[in-house]
C-alpha cells in the first residue's frame, strides 16, 4: 500500500507568482477542511527551482508549480501520473512512498472549463497559441475529444514542432492565420495579456460561431475576452480552469473533494 505523506508546507511554485489567486481559494478551501496550513505562493527563480525541490522532498512540502517550471518539475518528479507522462509537464506535486510525485490536473481543468464555457469539442478546430506547460495539457485535454485537431503557434516554431511531434492531432504552424483559419475554438497559452492590455492576436476574423479561451486571467478578465465579448462571440478568462485545477490538486494532496462552491465564492470576491 502506498504512503502518502500529509504535507508540512502547500507552496505555489512559479516565478513570477504575485498574479496569482491560488492562495485565495485554496486558502478557503484548507479553512474550510479544518486544515492547518497555509498556501504560499513562492517566487523561485529558474537557477532555485532545484533548492526549492530539493527541500520539498526531505521536508515533505507538496503544492503546485506555475510559470515558468513546469517542464522543469516534470523531469524532477521520480513518479509521475499517466497525465503528467502525456502532457510532459508537473502542475501539481506531492511526497508519496519516499518518492516526489508529479500529476497534471490542468489538463482536467482545462477539459471541465471549456465544457462550463459550452464550446464545441467534438471535431472541433483549436487554434493553440504558446507551446509550453498549459499548451501541453491542451493538447492532451483535446486528443481526447472525438475528432478535435489543434493547430500550434509558437513563437519560436522549434518548440512548436517539438510539442506536436508528440501528438497525432496537433499540427504546428508558422503563422497566425494559418492558426486562427476556420478554428472554432481559439486557446491563448501563452501569457500575453497577463500584466496589460495587450492581446495576442485580432478576434475580429474568427467565425461568429468560434469560441475563446483564455487561459491567463486577471482582475477585471483580459482584453482579449472582452474583444471576443464584444464580437457576441462565447469567451472565457482561465478563472475557470484556476478553480478545476485547483479543487484536483487539492483532492492530491488530501485525498478530499474540497468545496468548489466555496473555492469560486472566494476567487470571484478576490477579483
Ligand atoms: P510556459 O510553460 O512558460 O509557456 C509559455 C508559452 O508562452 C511558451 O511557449 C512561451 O514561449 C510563450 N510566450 C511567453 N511570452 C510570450 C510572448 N510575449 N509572446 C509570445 N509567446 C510568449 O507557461 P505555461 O505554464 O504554459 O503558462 C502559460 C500561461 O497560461 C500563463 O499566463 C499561465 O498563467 C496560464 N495558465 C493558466 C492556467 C489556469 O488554470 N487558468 C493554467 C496554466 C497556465 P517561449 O518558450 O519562447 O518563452
Amino acid at each position: 500500500m502506498s504512503v502518502k505523506r500529509a504535507p508540512t508546507r502547500l507552496v505555489l511554485l512559479g516565478h513570477p507568482v504575485r498574479h496569482s489567486l491560488s492562495p485565495v481559494f485554496q486558502g478557503a478551501a484548507l479553512r474550510a477542511a479544518g486544515i492547518p496550513l497555509a498556501y504560499e505562493a513562492l517566487d523561485v527563480a529558474p537557477e532555485a527551482l532545484g533548492e526549492a525541490l530539493a527541500l520539498a522532498a526531505t521536508q515533505g512540502w507538496a503544492g503546485n508549480v506555475t510559470i515558468p517550471h513546469k517542464r522543469a518539475v516534470f523531469l524532477a518528479c521520480a513518479r509521475h501520473t499517466d497525465v503528467a507522462t502525456q502532457a510532459c509537464a508537473v502542475n501539481t506535486f506531492w511526497m508519496e512512498d519516499g518518492a516526489l510525485w508529479g500529476d497534471n490536473t490542468d489538463v482536467a481543468g482545462f477539459d471541465a472549463a471549456a465544457r462550463a464555457l459550452g464550446a464545441r469539442l467534438v471535431d472541433s478546430r483549436i487554434a493553440l497559441l504558446g507551446a509550453g506547460g498549459a499548451a501541453a495539457a491542451v493538447c492532451v485535454a483535446a486528443g481526447r475529444w472525438p475528432g478535435a485537431t489543434v493547430r500550434l503557434l509558437a513563437r519560436r516554431p522549434d518548440e512548436a514542432r517539438r510539442l506536436a511531434s508528440a501528438f497525432p492531432h496537433v499540427t504546428p504552424v508558422t503563422d497566425l492565420s494559418a492558426a486562427l483559419h476556420g478554428c472554432t475554438l481559439l486557446v491563448n497559452a501563452t501569457p500575453i495579456g497577463l500584466h496589460d492590455d495587450v492581446t495576442p492576436c485580432d478576434v475580429s476574423g474568427l467565425s461568429a460561431d468560434a469560441a475563446v479561451m483564455d487561459l491567463v486571467y486577471r482582475r477585471g478578465e483580459t482584453a482579449l475576452v472582452r474583444g471576443a465579448r464584444a464580437r457576441g462571440l462565447l469567451a472565457c478568462d482561465g478563472s475557470e480552469m484556476l478553480l478545476r485545477q485547483g479543487a484536483l490538486a487539492f483532492e492530491r494532496w488530501f485525498g478530499l473533494v474540497p468545496s468548489l462552491d466555496i473555492m469560486r465564492a472566494a476567487l470571484h470576491a478576490a477579483r
